[in-house]
């Protein structure tokens, strides 16, 4: 999808602070980051919503949840084998959510204490 933010960043035409890229998923810094990490993590292919990504592959879907995982570990949010300090997964889905790229894409957001119910 040419028009698509994030197939932009995927193809690399728009450039992107990448952190993290398997062959079909892509983790790189938010431009607008709401924590002292603030990563976004994507599949490489076009899919809009979690929910549809998971009903269409949740093959990849697992993929994307496995890198989000690993960036957590690389940016020292977790370790290995514990989810010590811990960090928040989101995927804000929907308008009312603000979901305002229609990629799907999980925030993995950490570095301070994180409020909840969040905003
Ligand atoms: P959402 O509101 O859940 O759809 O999240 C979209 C996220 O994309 C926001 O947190 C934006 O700050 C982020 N974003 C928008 N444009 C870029 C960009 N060029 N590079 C990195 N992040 C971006
Ligand atoms: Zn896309």
């Amino acid at each position: 999808m040419t028009d698509c933010l994030f197939c932009r960043m995927v193809t690399g035409e728009i450039p992107a602070d990448v952190v993290h890229e398997t062959d079909r998923t892509l983790a790189f810094r938010d431009i607008n980051p709401q924590a002292s990490t603030h990563v976004l993590v994507v599949p490489k292919a076009h899919h809009p919503t979690v929910v549809a990504l998971a009903q269409a592959d949740p093959d990849l879907l697992g993929a994307v949840v496995r890198a989000a995982g690993e960036v957590a570990v690389q940016e020292g949010l977790a370790t290995e084998d514990g989810v010590e300090p811990g960090y928040r997964m989101v995927a804000n889905t929907g308008p009312a959510a603000g979901q305002t790229v229609h990629h799907v894409h999980l925030h993995v957001l950490g570095g301070r204490d994180l409020g909840w119910p969040p905003g």
